[in-house]
């Protein structure tokens, strides 16, 4: 079966999964499939950062993922990061099954602002959007609107849209075309 599964690390806030659903049904020719929410791997805890190694939930979801699975998406609230970076919103395999999307850096809390529900389901769309962009062979966008282009900070994943621009979208399209509607 060709499905995109949504896989929950630790605790989530309510309405992601539904954001990221709704998402994912106006982009992708794929149903969704929710998982069971799967623990943070201990292992990927960086003491000395305070941060989560994005490496470690990527090995965990390629482990838990169903053989059938056609696209695993992880969503977690912890801080990621790889050992060059200072964080990740996200990382996915390029032209592969598996993607990771942290809301921990799309949340006004983490800036030190009043919580704001909508703002961080846009922010999530967003990064969904470009992770799983990925993995169906996209690559960075110099359209700063589009859900494609390059975010290392948080003013620029809110200069996006929730959308692919013209460009990727057509490639999108054309690589589900491709594939015989999947
Ligand atoms: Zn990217
Ligand atoms: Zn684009």
């Amino acid at each position: 079966m060709s499905e995109l599964c949504l896989v929950p690390i630790g605790s989530l806030p309510p309405r992601a999964l539904e954001w990221i659903e709704n998402a994912a049904a106006e982009w992708f020719p794929l149903p969704t499939r929710r998982l069971p929410a799967i623990a943070i791997p201990d292992r990927a805890y960086d003491a000395k950062r305070g941060q989560y190694q994005s490496v470690e939930f990527m090995k965990t979801l390629a482990q838990c993922a169903p053989r059938d699975a056609f696209r695993v998406l992880g969503i977690t609230n912890v801080d990621l990061s790889i050992p060059m970076l200072s964080f990740l919103f996200g990382q996915a395999q390029f032209e592969g099954p598996i993607a990771v999307v942290s809301l921990c850096r799309l949340h006004q809390e983490f800036y030190g602002l009043p919580a704001q529900e909508a703002l961080l389901r846009e922010r999530t769309v967003k990064e969904v959007l470009h992770e799983l962009g990925h993995t169906f062979g996209l690559v960075h966008c110099a359209d700063s609107t589009c859900a494609m282009s390059l975010a290392t900070h948080i003013e620029l994943v809110d200069s996006k849209t929730e959308k692919y621009c013209a460009r990727c979208g057509t490639q999108l399209a054309q690589r589900f075309a491709r594939n015989g509607g999947v």
